[in-house]
């Protein structure tokens, strides 16, 4: 089944819910934003890389900010970077307009911080190049992760798992969406960096608690 253009939901909720069901629902669902110092540096980072031209070295041509979308996935975005490679003689691939020989797309991520192992970051990145994929009607094998701190990049193979695990996180993407009802909040280590700690409020109003406990432990204090 393939969803309509209407029905499309950004790349990068996939990243939101592959980090946490109710992270995607707050965003998606209940507007609710919050910026950190992380989600700033974010912002600048990817409006530097975008506000690059897109321009050509050696056998890799590169594009920034690169619309794309996959009716399968349900999914839209812009993507950082997609560099070309160009491909040996007679192998398979890509035609580029005004330049000869074949090509293979690469989707590259800017992330900030250091190179560590992020599986929202991978599926995100997957579903960039599957978004391709679809696209160009092209098969891509891989890409990479770009930390900015580090300036260090981690190459990132698409294999079934990752893309098996991508296209999951896709449809439940759409049905949290469409069931409209916030997940709720469960403490968990990965709560200290998410940047909607203060509003979700996990270690006091997450799920399995009830009010009553709640306010037995306020009054306790
Ligand atoms: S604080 Fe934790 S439970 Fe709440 S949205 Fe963030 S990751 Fe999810």
């Amino acid at each position: 089944m393939n969803y309509s253009e209407d029905e499309l939901l950004p790349i990068s909720a996939l990243a939101d819910i592959v980090f946490c069901e109710r992270r995607a629902a707050l965003h998606r669902l209940e507007e609710i934003w919050q910026e950190s110092v992380a989600t700033i540096e974010g912002h600048h980072l990817h409006d530097k890389v975008h506000a690059g031209e897109s321009e050509s070295r050696g056998a890799v041509r590169i594009a920034r900010g690169l619309r794309l979308r996959s009716l399968r996935l349900g999914l839209s975005g812009v993507a950082d970077v997609f560099e070309f490679h160009r491909l040996e003689q007679g192998a398979e691939g890509i035609v580029l307009p005004d330049v000869s020989g074949r090509w293979i797309p690469f989707p590259v991520e800017y992330k900030r911080g250091v190179v560590r192992h992020e599986e929202s970051f991978e599926c995100q990145l997957c579903a960039q190049a599957v978004c391709m994929e679809e696209m160009l009607n092209c098969r891509i094998p891989a890409g990479a992760l770009f930390y900015g701190l580090s300036r260090r990049r981690k190459d990132i193979l698409f294999t079934n798992e990752l893309r098996h695990g991508t296209e999951e996180a896709a449809i439940l993407l759409h049905q949290v969406v469409n069931a409209g009802i916030t997940p709720p909040a469960r403490y968990e280590k990965k709560c200290e960096k998410c940047s909607l700690l203060s509003q979700c409020m996990p270690k006091t109003a997450g799920g399995g608690k009830s009010a009553a406990a709640w306010l037995s432990a306020q009054l306790e204090l």
